[in-house]
């Protein structure tokens, strides 16, 4: 008989054999959705030069003190072009477009919408400008020398954008975590034909692949391997030499054809796991040739529980996250969550709504068992349940987000 251990402790274990991988310097461009590894110094300032904010004209500010103010346009610049060639001197202005180069002697700028433009390059500004107004400044968004990004910090659209700005034109990161994605059991039929007698259709790996794909992986799928120990012993050395991770599903519990428990038994360093959760109790995790090995039980809503809560962290780890699980709430049960003490926390596939409370109200997904992920397929949260008698009408329960 195998003990059985409490989620943390499993998420321990499983984190503890998923260090980050090497990071690596890759292009720019390649590092959307990657961990920085490094901190990231600027080189240059943003914006390079000071310039104007708005269409309009660059003025001296002390000109514009009293009342509508008539000034000479001496010159006129677009963005990108070269800076004004003299100085503004008291009672001139030089026409300005969003992003050119202030010109020198103005400290401020007045919005086009504030004038009038007259005969004989003259221009009427209605209004007064403060010092300053309208310029940004030479490095006022970065500076040069500044630490713009830290390590361990997600590489979005926008921090692509700040990379191009600054000219980072290489990033040292943690690269995805190649992956390889198996189903194991001879019930699974992929073609798409009839059904016989005792077969099914293959489902956890067409869920687990896009759920790896969507935490930052990159997903090799292998399909399904028939419950054979030559077979898959083979197909697993080979997924180990290939990839950073491997995940399979099926084939870890007490069943007498559980090909995967006597093959990576064999083959591997396995910790079986029996965890006080439900649904997906058994959960083996082991290394293959020093390759993290994630054996998710084969019910499809076992499957994507384990996946969700050991799995993905621990893939996430390796890719230098440092946030590993999902977000969480406390949300609150507004029809309770009812349960029988049994030793285990119950992980509840929940619905869940803002209510204009601004709290997170959950309902649980109509049918709770673990072959049914037609219900499951639908839920927003999962509603950790600790071992006891439920959560009451109205009570609160932590509900870990799915779907990001
Ligand atoms: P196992 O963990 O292999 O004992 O499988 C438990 C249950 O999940 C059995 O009813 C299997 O038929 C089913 N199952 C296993 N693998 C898959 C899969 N890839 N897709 C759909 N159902 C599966
Ligand atoms: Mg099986």
């Amino acid at each position: 008989m195998r003990t059985v251990i409490d989620l943390e402790d499993a998420q321990r274990r499983v984190l503890a054999a998923c260090p980050p991988l090497a990071p690596l310097a890759m292009a720019r461009g390649d590092a959307l959705g990657c961990v920085l590894a490094g901190d990231v110094v600027a080189v240059e300032d943003v914006p390079p030069f000071d310039n104007s904010a708005v269409d309009g004209y660059a003025v001296r500010s002390a000109d514009l003190i009293a009342g509508p103010v008539e000034l000479d346009v001496v010159g006129e610049v677009a963005a990108g072009a070269p800076p004004f060639a003299g100085t503004v001197q008291p009672g001139q202005a030089v026409r300005v477009m969003t992003g050119a180069a202030m010109p020198g002697g103005a400290d401020a700028a007045a919005m086009v919408e504030d004038s009038e433009r007259l005969d004989g390059e003259r221009v009427r500004l209605y209004r007064a400008v403060a010092a300053g107004s309208a310029v940004r400044r030479a490095g006022d968004d970065v500076r040069t020398g500044d630490v713009v990004f830290t390590a361990g910090t997600v590489v979005t659209p926008a921090v692509l954008g700040v990379l191009a700005s600054i000219n980072a034109v290489d990033v040292t990161a943690h690269r995805p975590v190649r992956v390889a994605v198996l189903s194991t059991g001879d019930e699974l039929v992929t073609d798409g034909g009839p059904l016989r007698p005792g077969q099914i259709r293959e489902s956890n790996s067409t869920m687990l692949a896009p759920l790896l794909a969507a935490a930052g992986c990159s997903v090799t799928a292998l399909g399904v391997v028939a419950d054979d120990e030559a077979e898959l012993e083979q197909v697993l050395r080979r997924a180990a030499a290939d990839h950073d991770a491997v995940v399979t599903s099926g084939g870890v519990s007490m069943g007498d054809f559980d090909v995967v428990k006597a093959v990576l038994g064999r083959i591997a360093e396995m910790q079986w796991m029996q965890i006080a959760i439900k649904p997906a109790k058994p959960f083996a995790f082991g290394t293959l040739d020093g390759v993290p090995v994630f054996g998710l039980p084969g019910n499809p809503v076992s499957s994507l529980v384990s996946f969700e809560l050991l799995a993905r962290p621990a893939l996430r780890r390796m890719m230098g996250h440092r946030r590993l699980a999902r977000p969480s709430v406390v949300a609150v049960s507004d029809d309770g969550l009812a349960r029988h003490p049994d030793g285990k926390v119950h992980l509840v596939r929940v619905i869940g709504e803002f209510g204009n409370d601004g709290r997170y109200h959950v309902r649980p997904v109509g049918a709770q068992g673990s072959h049914q992920l037609a219900a499951t397929a639908l839920a927003d949260a999962i509603a950790v349940v600790p071992d006891g008698d439920g959560v009451p009408p109205g009570a609160d329960v932590a509900a870990l987000f799915l779907n990001g």
